[in-house]
């Protein structure tokens, strides 16, 4: 059956590569994806799922299901389809769709004799607010068994853990006085934000190696000769796990507090973007997507590293068993986010990355499905940890 799903995405691979390039020609940024879940939406509906568009309220979101005929598990495939600003698919987020869309229309191939059913996701806004968050808590995992996504990286990777992320955002505000002639009558925001930034440089050296702490100064003051009534700053907190992420943000925002206290400001803080959990890869499905991998001609998967980053699969991952490998584009000096990994999404190797992917991510979910004892030992290793 592994030959009927890799004969099938060899029939529409040139229409994948097609979308993948549509993608790169006409990069959206978070949000704004209209045109990249419109030509996906109706690929998934030619090849016979059920597309609903614009769910959980999020307009470039969408479902796609493939039924199947015989109960089993529901494997789900993700796409990302959002464009950096300036550098258009500078991540590579139209491989990440051709790979869900082709993974979609492998397992299809094979879904009917086998069992189960599939979902093809489109979460929109990765490097930003992250739809998944919200995918996640509308509900939209909860009948899902298996989730994967296959990400582009300069070198092939298995799956490993990410970073939580709190993204916080820190408002003083103080009162106005002319700084020369009447200080004593101003209160100084801008003295908040620079204690809030020492307080935090001073818990740097208390925090396990995996935090990371950075922040920036949004708003500092308006002229030299103004006490500053109002800033602003925005901070990310990182850490291994969403556990630690959460225990370093409530002592930055003791800092915070403390800052307010000394300079007598008031503050408020919030959340200027979606929190993001850390990555659990399950290890049970990490193997069999590798050995996939090197059935399909990989040569060189590396070892699961920590990526010092934070991804929106994150959240995904502490609901459902998941994956987020990385396949190679054959150049070890890529680096992502640049000009030059959106141009090497559109070269050969970009395009045998798409059919890599998509080829691998069927086949490892063909071999759940078909074996129960495999399917068990997911669910066991994913409610244990
Ligand atoms: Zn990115
Ligand atoms: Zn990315």
């Amino acid at each position: 059956m592994k030959d009927k799903i890799k004969q099938d995405i060899y029939a529409v691979f040139e229409e994948l590569v097609k979308i993948s390039r549509f993608l790169f020609e006409n990069p959206e940024i978070g949000y704004q994806e209209f045109k990249a879940a419109e030509i996906l939406g109706e690929s998934l509906k030619k090849h016979g799922f059920k597309v609903e568009k614009g769910v959980c309220a999020i307009p470039t979101a969408f479902r796609a299901v493939y039924g199947g005929k015989k109960e089993g598990p529901r494997v789900a495939f993700l796409c990302e389809y959002d464009a950096l600003p300036g550098i258009g698919h500078g991540c590579g987020h139209n491989l990440i769709a051709a790979m869900g869309l082709g993974a979609g229309i492998g397992l299809r191939a094979v879904i009917d004799e086998l069992g189960g059913s599939i979902v093809v996701m489109g979460t929109p806004a990765e490097e930003t607010s992250g739809a998944k968050v919200s995918l996640v808590e509308g509900g939209f995992f909860e009948d899902v068994d298996l989730a994967m996504m296959a990400h582009p990286g300069p070198s092939t990777q298995e799956s490993g853990p990410s970073l939580a992320l709190n993204a916080l955002q820190f408002e003083f505000t103080g009162k106005a006085a002319h700084a020369a002639e009447a200080p004593e009558k101003g209160i100084n925001a801008l003295n908040a934000v620079i204690q809030l930034f020492n307080g935090i440089n001073a818990l740097r050296q208390h925090v396990p190696g995996d935090v990371r702490i950075h922040g920036v100064i949004t708003e500092g003051g308006k002229a030299a000769n103004i006490v500053p009534d109002y800033t602003t700053a925005q901070f990310y907190i990182r850490a291994a796990k969403r556990q630690r992420r959460d225990e370093v943000t409530e002592k930055v925002v003791a800092c915070a507090r403390g800052a307010a206290m000394m300079t007598g400001v008031k503050m408020k803080f919030s959340n200027f973007e979606i929190s993001y959990d850390d990555l659990k890869t399950n290890s049970i499905m990490s193997d069999l997507f590798t050995v996939n991998l090197k059935e399909l001609g990989e040569k060189e998967v590396r070892k699961g590293q920590l990526v010092a980053a934070s991804l929106d699969m994150g959240n995904v991952s502490q609901v459902v068993p998941s994956i987020h490998p990385w396949i190679g584009l054959g150049n070890l000096d890529l680096v992502l986010h640049t000009q030059e990994f959106a141009d090497t999404t559109i070269t050969k190797r970009g395009e045998e990355a798409i059919f890599k992917g998509a080829c691998a991510m069927a086949m490892t979910a063909y071999d759940i499905i078909a074996s129960k004892e495999i399917m068990e030992r997911i669910k066991k290793e994913f409610t244990k940890k």
